[in-house]
Order: structure tokens, then C-alpha cells, then sequence
């Protein structure tokens, strides 16, 4: 494989991390953007995403995902910095083992994009324990538990690491016969869609195992590109299944048609609506909160409107918990 740069990782390096720049490119005053939330949890949009928000609108459900504001800045009182209660499930350094029969591996703490509502928000990426150097201390994990059946690529974002990378993972991984699956969660179909090049549909189609990948799209808008539709249609060519898992966030999509949108655009583009999140309750996070009366109710007016395939599971992750909580 080659080791220059794709590109992507042009794309990935070119990406608006500067909030004056935002404000620019989209026509908004100066004042729309909080300088010292964006020193909290730095800014970043990639140029892809960017173009798919609406110019001069202050309430784009995508602007709104990436725009830090000083109500970051507020404390509110049951938002704290470790909601998820992740670091008790840690077997090994970036290897998270909850629920049975599925390892989740924290391969970066990179992402291509900042979600404003992020958990991971209050993680210092250099101390979050990814899994280091060659995987060793992950394969060797997998190799032993037998039970072991779905290996879960998350972060961060697992799409950010190079394609060298990946393929080294997955080479060994082809030795542990009791993995049947292996699933990514990651977001860079919607936000950094160049990211499925032919370098990477080899590498997947390479992959012996079974492929799911959970993207993450709030709004039928980020599904709205050519960029888009033909990364998703890449990825179902090479025979990975689609899934899709949003957060109910409060000015984003927390209506009825919003959801509706979202179901009928991703079925529309051969992806399933899996899960619909409630908000974690991290820190700098309490404006997007939806109640869970609100969300019950919003589901169960999505439910009249769409075909019961095309309405996500809604639920909470609670800390100790076995499984995601339906709610
Ligand atoms: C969410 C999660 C999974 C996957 O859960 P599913 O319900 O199978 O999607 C696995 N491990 C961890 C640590 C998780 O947080
Ligand atoms: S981990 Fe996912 S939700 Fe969080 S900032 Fe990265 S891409 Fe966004």
C-alpha cells in the first residue's frame, strides 16, 4: 500500500479549526461563535461538511452541531465530565469490555469533526489510553476471551487512522478465528466522505470477517450530497452492512419531521436506523438536552408516521449496565 498522503488526510488537515474562519465562511457575524468554548474543546469542521450548511443561517442543524457557544460555558447542575462511566470497563489499555461478547476498542482519540455535545469532550485525548503501538495488548485480549465474537473499532474515530494502519490490525486479526465480526463506529462517511477510497474498499474487501458500520448522521441534511450517497453506496458494495445511530439533540433534530427525514433519507441510501441516543449528561452539553418525557413522546408519534423498521431504538447508556437501556 501506498504511503503517501490520500486524500482525505489532505482534506482531514485543511479542515476549518479556526472560529473566525467559520464565522467567515458562512457569512455570520463575528459574535456567533464563542472563542473561549472553542478554547474548551477546539473547533473542527472539514470543508465537506461545512458546504452542506446553509450560508447566514445562525440555526443549521449542522452549524449547530459544530458551533461552540458560551452556554458551553455554564455549569449545569447533574452534567459532569465522565457520564458514561467508560475507564471501570477498561481490560487493557484502550480495550473496553462491558457487554458480552463484544470488545470495543478505543483506537484513537481522533475525530474528523468536534460534536459540541460529545462526551469525549472533557477526555484528554493523550491520557484516553487508545490502544498502543502494533495492537498487541488488544489481540492478545481477543485472542484469549473465546466468547469474544464482534470486535468493535471506535475512539475517537477509527476511520482516522491510515489504512496501514487498519490493515495491520486486520491482518492479525484473520488468526483468531472465534471474531466473526468486526464493526466500526464512525462518522467520517457523513462528515469526511473521501475517506472511502478504493484504498480503503480493498482493505474491506480483504476482510474475511463479517463488516457493520454505525455511522453517525443527526439530520437528514448531512445525508443531502453526492459526496455522501456515493461513500455509503461504496461501502454496501464492499458488502458492509449500515447502521446508523443519532443523538436526540435538542435545535437539531428533536422534531417529528426531523426524525421522519432522517429515517426515510437514510433507508433511502440503504442504511438502518439502529439507535437514537439520549444525550449523555456530560458537562458543557445541557443545551441540547431533549427530556426523556419529550423523546417518549416524539418516538411514539415517529412510530404512527413510519414503518416500524425505520424507528431507531431509543436509549440511554448508563454506567454498569449490561446493555444500552431502552427507555
Ligand atoms: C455501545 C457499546 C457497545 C455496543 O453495543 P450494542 O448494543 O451492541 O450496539 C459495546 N461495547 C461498549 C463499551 C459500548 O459502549
Ligand atoms: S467521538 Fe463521535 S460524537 Fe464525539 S466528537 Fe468524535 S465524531 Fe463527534
Amino acid at each position: 500500500m501506498s504511503s503517501t498522503v490520500a486524500v482525505w488526510q489532505r482534506e482531514l488537515a485543511g479542515a476549518v479549526r479556526d472560529p473566525a474562519t467559520l464565522v467567515r465562511l458562512l457569512n455570520l457575524p463575528q459574535d456567533a461563535v464563542s472563542v473561549q468554548a472553542a478554547q474548551q474543546f477546539r473547533l473542527l469542521v472539514p470543508h465537506s461538511y461545512l458546504a452542506r450548511m446553509k450560508s447566514g443561517d445562525w440555526h443549521d442543524p449542522l452549524l449547530r452541531q459544530v458551533l461552540p457557544l458560551d452556554e458551553e460555558l455554564r455549569v449545569v447542575e447533574g452534567f459532569n465530565h465522565d457520564p458514561v462511566g467508560d475507564q471501570n470497563a477498561l481490560v487493557a489499555d484502550g480495550v473496553l469490555h462491558k457487554y458480552q461478547g463484544r470488545v470495543l476498542l478505543v483506537t484513537t482519540g481522533a475525530c474528523a469533526v468536534h460534536c459540541r455535545y460529545c462526551f469525549r469532550r472533557h477526555f484528554p485525548y493523550s491520557e484516553s489510553n487508545p490502544v498502543k503501538g502494533e495492537w498487541e495488548s488488544a489481540l492478545a485480549y481477543l485472542r484469549e476471551h473465546t466468547d469474544v465474537r464482534e470486535v468493535i473499532l471506535s475512539g475517537g474515530d477509527p476511520l482516522t487512522l491510515s489504512d496501514e494502519r487498519l490493515a495491520s490490525f486486520f491482518s492479525q486479526l484473520q488468526h483468531i478465528p472465534h471474531v466473526i465480526r468486526v464493526r466500526f463506529h464512525t462518522r467520517l462517511p457523513v462528515v469526511l466522505p473521501s475517506r472511502i477510497d478504493a484504498g480503503f474498499q480493498q482493505l474491506l474487501a480483504q476482510l474475511p470477517q463479517q463488516k457493520v458500520m454505525v455511522i453517525h448522521a443527526n439530520h437528514a441534511q448531512e445525508l443531502a450530497a453526492t459526496d455522501v450517497h456515493d461513500a455509503l453506496a461504496a461501502l454496501r458494495a464492499s458488502g458492509v452492512t449500515l447502521l446508523n445511530q443519532a443523538v436526540l439533540l435538542r435545535g437539531v433534530n428533536d422534531t417529528v419531521d426531523a426524525q421522519a427525514d432522517l429515517s426515510e433519507s437514510l433507508f433511502a441510501q440503504g442504511v438502518m436506523p439502529y439507535y437514537l441516543h439520549l444525550l449523555d449528561r456530560v458537562a458543557g452539553a445541557a443545551h441540547f438536552e431533549v427530556t426523556q418525557a419529550q423523546a417518549v413522546q416524539l418516538l411514539d408519534a415517529l412510530r404512527q408516521r413510519l414503518p416500524g423498521f425505520l424507528v431507531p431504538k431509543l436509549v440511554r447508556e448508563v454506567a454498569g449496565e449490561k446493555a444500552k437501556m431502552p427507555v
